[in-house]
This record gives C-alpha cells, sequence and structure tokens, in this order.
C-alpha cells in the first residue's frame, strides 16, 4: 500500500525560484506491477472462461485486449491523492495543484494564475 509522502521542491522561472511542497501516495515499483498485472490477468482468465458460452463469447477480444491495455495505464500510474504546493515566483500567488499521475518532479508547469513557466524540481 502507497504510504504518504511529503517531498520539498522549489519553483524555479527564468530569474527566480521559491519553495514548495509535493505529497502524493507514491507506488513503488513492485506495486505498480502488482496494479498492472491484476486487471491483465483477469482479462485474460475471463476470456477464456466465457469462450464457450455461446453469444457472449463475442466479447472475448474485448476482455482478451482490454486487459493488457488497463494493465498498461494502471502500470503507468506513479502515484495519487497527488497535491503541489508553493508561492509562485513570478505572480507570488499561492497554488494548490495535483500533478498528473504519470509525472513526478522534475516536471514543467504552468502557473495557473499568471501562465508563466515553471520548472518543479526536488530540492
Ligand atoms: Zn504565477
Amino acid at each position: 500500500m502507497a504510504a504518504l509522502e511529503t517531498i520539498p521542491v522549489s519553483v524555479v522561472t527564468e530569474e527566480k525560484s521559491s519553495q514548495g511542497k509535493f505529497a502524493a501516495e507514491i507506488f513503488s515499483s513492485g506495486e505498480r506491477w502488482m496494479r498492472g498485472a491484476a486487471p491483465w490477468v483477469v482479462g485474460w482468465v475471463l476470456s477464456v472462461a466465457i469462450l464457450p458460452i455461446p453469444g457472449v463469447h463475442l466479447s472475448v477480444p474485448l476482455w482478451f485486449f482490454g486487459g493488457p491495455i488497463a494493465a498498461y495505464f494502471l502500470y503507468r500510474t506513479l502515484h495519487k491523492n497527488s497535491r503541489l504546493e508553493f508561492d509562485c515566483p513570478a505572480c507570488h500567488a499561492h497554488i494548490e495543484m495535483p500533478l498528473p499521475a504519470d509525472q513526478l518532479p522534475p516536471v514543467y508547469i504552468y502557473c495557473p494564475k499568471c501562465d508563466k513557466g515553471l520548472k518543479v524540481d526536488n530540492s
């Protein structure tokens, strides 16, 4: 089970910087593999189990290919319940926003208030 972690980050524009923090439940490599394996196994077991059932067998390709596709997207998920908190170095607004589930710092974002490009890096 992923534990809630808080990572101090620095937020940088071309000339100014500020400090902030990134909090999220970050998955380890093993947890990501297990999260990905579950829908893959379920999809393939289900596709074999429903193969002899007339009519329902038409959904076999959905389960056979849907399992690995769902596994790929779950494996790509690096964290959940994320919150990035910082004071924008350009406009000094206090910003609280999530990061996309497949990104961890260092990452480039835009300030939602002033649209300035910011680099969020581990400090
Ligand atoms: Zn700003």
